[in-house]
């Protein structure tokens, strides 16, 4: 089984086996195929968006394969929450492979991020060390949303009830997946589209500015065309994992003395100790936040989406094309949400 990824008029695609889905990825600037990779195995939060049809919820499932093993540490957390929300059956003694929650978006808060009367761990709890996924962004309940935001930024979160309070992890990959309008087909080149611009703009409007600063790589998705699958050069899922587990490494190594183990988890002073750039990438930043209009808070996820660019790379300092490829992947602010 083999994934693929091609480069046409500027931007990446990439083809996941089985389903068939075409991913264009909105960066100009990348010259390693790896990288894209390397980038798209990570644990950052990430956006599909794309019209029906084009494999959003598909390719999310398939997110969980790609990304490195667990390690018993990780199992042994995983399997602690299950256990604890009564979710763990009898058979199983180490959960080992990475969850993927996928909550209907008629949820209570209380079952996505916790709680109720037996303060029990949630959703984005049950997918600690995996992936949660809600497709149909918009069709979830706003205080539903916005409950998730801080436990997303803390990774934790704690529950309480009347005698105790319990703090449960969410180092959580959160997939969000939504339609770019009510009706589907906004911006899709055809003229089928026929909502208005207020229809459009309350219904991504869902996805509030804070909400969507906490997305560190925005994907647009469409349909494959057979065309495009043929004279495609691929490589194999095994050699992605290769690189994947090697970029891990460089990562361990470098935060030993740290209470963290992966770039996504940078913040605060290690953002500045970590992710140190030169006078030109500054430069390259500052233009970027004046023409996108980006947010505090998109400058320090940039930061670290450009760090993990360069440890794919194997590199130890940011560069420009590190910077410029970090911006590419946000660049969906202000085509849809600008
Ligand atoms: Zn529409």
């Amino acid at each position: 089984m083999r994934s693929i990824i091609f480069q046409k008029r500027g931007f990446f695609y990439l083809i996941v086996p089985k389903i068939m889905v075409l991913l264009k990825i909105t960066s100009a600037s990348n010259p390693y195929k790896s990288r894209v990779f390397c980038v798209w195995s990570k644990p950052y939060n990430r956006l599909l968006i794309g019209t029906p049809g084009s494999g959003k919820s598909m390719l999310a499932q398939r997110i969980p394969t790609i990304l490195p093993d667990m390690t018993l540490e990780e199992a042994i957390e995983v399997t602690k929450i299950y256990s604890i929300a009564g979710e763990l059956d009898a058979n199983t003694k180490l959960i080992a492979t990475r969850p993927f929650r996928t909550p209907h978006h008629s949820a209570s808060a209380v079952s996505i991020v916790g709680g109720g009367s037996k303060a029990r761990p949630g959703e984005i709890s049950l997918a600690h060390n995996g992936v949660l996924f809600l497709d149909e962004f918009p069709e979830y309940r706003k205080d539903v949303i916005e409950s998730m935001r801080q436990p997303l930024e803390d990774k934790k979160i704690t529950v309480t009830r009347a005698a105790a309070s319990y703090t449960y992890p969410c180092n959580t990959m959160l997939v969000v997946a939504l339609n770019p309008c009510k009706c589907g087909y906004y911006g899709d080149g055809s003229d089928r589209c026929r909502c208005t611009e207020t229809e459009i703009r309350k219904y991504l409007g869902k996805l509030s500015g804070p909400m969507l600063d906490r997305i560190d790589i925005q994907l647009e998705a469409t349909p494959v065309k057979y065309a495009d699958l043929k004279a495609m050069k691929g490589e194999s899922s095994q050699d992605i994992k290769k690189r994947v587990n090697a970029a891990r490494e460089i990562q361990k190594e470098r935060y030993k003395n740290e209470a963290i183990t992966t770039n996504s988890q940078l913040s605060g002073s290690l953002i500045e100790k970590y992710c140190e750039i030169g006078e030109n990438e500054s430069k390259m930043l500052k233009n970027a936040f004046d023409s996108l209009g980006l947010t505090a808070r998109a400058y320090t996820r940039i930061l670290k989406v450009a760090r993990t660019i360069a440890d794919c790379d194997g590199r130890e300092k940011i560069n420009e094309m590190d910077i410029a490829e970090a911006i590419g992947y946000r660049s969906l602010d202000r085509k849809y949400f600008g």
